[in-house]
């Protein structure tokens, strides 16, 4: 079965450090592939107490979409899970030349115990096993960042990682379901930190249009609004399936999206 896990849907700084909503990232299976993608603070822990239990052990890759602690707090104890203390080499880890180089999040020793480390570039192909996926132009955010495509069947999906919005943003996201990072209720003016909003949500899902998009990675101004009330206003204004991740959801990628 091919599907997304959510270990962790909290963002930013004051959710993550007082864990109110675990902030873990997601799992994802398609076929025999298991991809990691950005294993916040407790990505291990949550993996192995979660239900079904999940077995880092079991994948073949980890994506950093950027080195921020929230995304890659975890990244070090993932790689040694995954390559079973090193002693297997094994999986392909992505991520920005920013975390491999610069004041870098991955420590050096780690990295022989992966088969390849791989450096996420704009607009560029890769592929791991059954999962092939691009990235888009680099985003708006302190560090770099990407965003990605995973063009998997029977729906392509869409992963939007921190970012502050820009006009040609919609357009560089056309999965069918579209996974939204939206830290902030409100937009801030000249925020420092660069984060999409529900007013941004409200204009990307407009021109996208996607079958299903997922919100998540909440900040504290998400968390207080109540995520499932946020989007069921959204559903009314937008007329179109929008839902708010909660900590250990599972989505079926072979699943209708009518449903
Ligand atoms: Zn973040």
């Amino acid at each position: 079965m091919s599907f997304i896990k959510f270990i962790g849907t909290a963002g930013a700084r004051f959710v993550v450090s007082k864990q109110l909503r675990s902030s873990g990232g997601v799992w994802m299976s398609v076929g025999e592939t298991n991809l990691y993608i950005d294993p916040g603070p407790g990505a291990l822990v949550r993996c192995l107490n979660g239900k079904p239990k999940l077995e880092p052990s079991a994948l073949d890759g980890i994506l950093l979409t950027h080195k921020h602690l929230d995304h890659s707090g975890d990244v070090n104890v993932m790689i040694e899970a995954m390559t079973e203390g090193g002693l297997k080499k094994r999986g392909v880890l992505f991520a920005p030349e920013d975390a491999l180089e610069e004041d870098p999040v991955v420590l050096r020793y780690l990295r022989n115990y992966v088969e390849e480390v791989v450096v996420l570039k704009e607009n560029t192909e890769y592929r791991i096993g059954e999962i092939p996926f691009s990235t888009a132009q680099k985003h708006r955010h302190r560090v770099e960042t990407y965003g990605i495509n995973f063009k998997v069947k029977p729906h392509s999906l869409s992963l939007i990682s921190d970012t502050k919005f820009f006009p040609e943003l919609p357009d560089l996201y056309r999965g069918e379901i579209l996974i939204i990072h939206v830290v902030r209720l409100k937009p801030v003016v000249d925020e420092p930190i660069e984060h999409l909003s529900v007013e941004d949500v409200k204009t990307i899902v407009k021109e996208v249009k996607p079958k299903l998009t997922i919100l998540t990675h909440f900040g504290m101004t998400m968390i207080r609004a109540k995520p499932w009330e946020v989007v069921s206003e959204l559903e009314k204004e937008l007329g179109l399936k929008v839902i708010a991740a909660s900590d250990g959801m599972k989505l079926d990628l072979e699943r209708d999206l009518k449903d």
